[in-house]
């Protein structure tokens, strides 16, 4: 990776690991740690935000520029050379020890119980999340198998333009999330920015296998103020396709490089992302399950067990 652009990654908390990966741990690893506040996925579906691991096997490579990203997409990359692809052991290996390191400092923490700091040394959950898009790295399948071999859970969340990936995965995440930030290709266009061709095509692709997986689904609409909030009837076409077991629809939050593309006015309060989950749900025939005003974020389910 170029020295400059490692730099800068560095200066955002990321340890960069091998060619292509990256470890930080979440904001709510902390917020657990010492406050015992857990993050909405806690909320949602169980798991132990102390015990997260937050990486991405794809730190500078993404098919799309979002408006809301709070990555830097100064050199953006469309793919991973399977030849210069780190191997999956690798990057278990590597990212476990990064991870140990980066929240080895909570340990003189007084407010920090030694037990669960040890538990976080240890995750039991990996989230491959943290920016990027995780398929574009083509072992991904087999990173999976290696994280549920030692016991850990697994959370990926894609921009859902790989489908080709997604259908081929020996081995699929506990817990799949497509993120869909547009009712229409128009505001895709223009709010995630595509840098490869048929992008939404691409993207409605993947919602027409998500149906067949066998593991957790999630439709996962980041919701920005004056872009693509409302148009609940387009969404909802659009999650009917997909059938996911649950419909997360979250408030776009001002933070990172984003702040270079949008404004604290794109940030919808916690009232307009619940009227959309009510809307949502009402024409869906979906319910609202759960909610975290505090993430600005509702869970909308159809009856399947949410707990992982
Ligand atoms: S599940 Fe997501 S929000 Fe929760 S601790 Fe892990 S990375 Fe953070
Ligand atoms: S798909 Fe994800 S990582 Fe890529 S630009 Fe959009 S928000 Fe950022």
């Amino acid at each position: 990776m170029d020295e400059q652009l490692k730099r800068i990654f560095e200066k955002q908390g990321y340890t960069i690991v091998g060619n292509h990966s990256a470890v930080k741990y979440c904001h709510w690893v902390r917020k657990s740690l010492i406050f015992n506040i857990p993050c909405y996925k806690q909320t949602f579906y169980g798991i132990e935000s102390h015990r997260c691991l937050q990486m991405t096997p794809a730190v500078n490579q993404c098919t799309q520029k979002c408006l809301f990203c709070w990555r830097y997409q100064g050199f953006t990359e469309t793919k991973i050379d399977e030849k210069e692809a780190d191997s999956p052991e690798f990057i278990f290996e590597k990212m476990l020890e990064a991870h140990r390191q980066q929240v080895s400092g909570f340990k003189g923490d007084e407010r920090c119980d030694e037990k669960r700091w040890e538990e976080a040394r240890n995750p039991k959950h990996v989230a491959c999340s943290l920016t990027g898009e995780p398929t574009l790295y083509p072992f991904l399948s087999d990173f999976f198998e290696i994280c549920h071999r030692h016991g850990m859970t697994t959370f990926l969340v894609t921009n859902g333009t790989m489908p080709e990936v997604i259908e081929n995965m020996d081995t699929l995440p506990t817990q799949l999330y497509v993120s869909v930030c547009a009712p229409n290709e128009e505001i895709y266009k223009k709010l995630c920015c595509p840098m490869i061709k048929n992008g939404w095509e691409r993207v409605n692709r993947t919602l027409e296998i998500l149906p067949s997986l066998n593991t957790r689904t999630v439709i996962r609409h980041t919701l920005v103020d004056k872009w693509n909030l409302g148009y609940e009837k387009e969404y909802a076409k659009i999650d009917s396709k997909a059938e996911p077991w649950f419909i997360e629809p979250k408030g776009y939050v001002h933070v990172g490089y984003s702040r270079e593309r949008l404004t604290m006015e794109n940030m919808p309060s916690h009232e307009k992302i619940r009227n959309f989950g009510e809307k949502l749900a009402s024409i869906t025939g979906y319910e609202l399950v759960a909610e975290r005003e505090d993430s600005r974020v509702v869970l909308l389910g159809r009856g399947k067990e949410r707990k992982i």
